[in-house]
């Protein structure tokens, strides 16, 4: 029999079948040539055969892409979601605060991935709290993504506000949603697939795995809305996989018009040398401060080829 994963860690999983009906199947040994470089075998979105008299998973079908991360605590690329559509990055203005260091490093990632990555900024009826300063910081920071290309998304899981255009978006998409926790993602994918309800809330829930607590990624259905959501929980800091230093200023979409054309060519490190293309495309405000930040740290930890935990 085939399915698609729904859930699962690093052996059993949740498998959706055609009939529909969902199987408990396991993965015994080293039967997935393609997973030995991962943490984890499989993950939600893989397409799997498996026996089904014992539940046993026989092969993975390729994937079109995956969604990965490098899980520094199990020291090893990690899949988060495979064959997917799009990736939405969900924030917020507010509880909790704007964060985007974490965005560059997704919006990188999903580039890598060849994944087309959307941000969605919830609970905008909390803009009017923010303060003026951050609150125009934030406003310049999500324009420069649309500058970039990439779609944006005001919205409101409380109010409704936005919505509509969101989900006409996500039609007939498999989404990978990642955010901070309390950014609303639970209030998110109850007003995107009303089919499939989930409590919301700080709790969240829990895989308990021996001595250390892991929340698990789950896809979630909505057949009636054409919508899939594979919902990501316990992703809260990105550090990038599959990613060489001097691949990070061609992948980040507003450094690739200027990637290798310093003086000093790819060995530039964009500090105080003459002819630095890099540094006079953030004098000029081809490239934001901030992103050049955000740069500067993903470049230095990957050179240094320690991953660090840092959002
Ligand atoms: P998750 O941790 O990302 O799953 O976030 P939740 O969906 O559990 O939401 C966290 C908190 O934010 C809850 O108290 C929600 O009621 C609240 N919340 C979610 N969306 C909005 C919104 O658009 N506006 C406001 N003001 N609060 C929201």
């Amino acid at each position: 029999m085939t399915g698609r994963v729904v859930s699962g860690t690093r052996n059993v999983f949740t498998v959706k079948t055609e009939e529909p009906a969902v199987r408990e199947c396991r993965i015994k040994g080293k039967v997935l040539k393609s997973a030995s470089r991962y943490y984890n075998p499989l993950a939600p979105g893989d397409r799997v055969e498996f026996d089904a008299a014992s539940g046993l998973i026989l092969s993975a079908e390729p994937r079109r892409n995956a969604f990965t991360r490098f899980n520094t605590k199990g020291n090893a690329p990690q899949i988060i979601a495979a064959n997917v559509d799009a990736i939405l990055c969900l924030t917020s203005p507010a509880s909790p605060p704007f964060r985007p260091r974490f965005i560059d490093r997704l919006l990188l990632q999903a580039d890598s991935a060849n994944i087309p990555a959307m941000i969605a900024c919830n609970k905008r009826d909390l803009f009017p709290t923010v303060d003026a300063k951050t609150r125009l910081e934030i406003e310049a920071r999500l324009a420069d993504f649309a500058r970039l290309d990439y779609e944006v998304f005001l919205i409101s899981a409380k109010t409704g506000e936005g919505l509509d255009a969101l989900k006409s978006r996500l039609k007939g998409s498999v989404v990978v949603l990642v955010g901070q926790s309390g950014s609303g993602k639970t209030s998110l994918i109850n007003a995107l697939l009303p089919g499939v309800r989930r409590r919301t809330g700080p709790v969240n829930r829990k895989y308990d795995r021996g001595n250390h607590t892991t929340v698990m990624s789950e896809l979630l259905e909505d057949e009636a809305e054409g919508i899939a959501v594979i919902d990501t929980p316990g992703i809260r800091s990105l550090a990038p996989d599959g990613i060489a230093p001097d691949e990070v200023q061609q992948l980040m979409r507003d450094f690739a018009p200027f990637a290798g054309k310093c003086a000093f060519g790819l060995s530039c490190a964009h500090q105080n040398e003459a002819g630095c293309k890099i540094r006079e495309a953030v004098s000029s405000g081809a490239i934001h401060g901030d992103r050049f930040e955000s740069f500067v740290r993903i470049t230095k930890e990957l050179a240094a080829g320690e991953v660090r935990d840092k959002g």
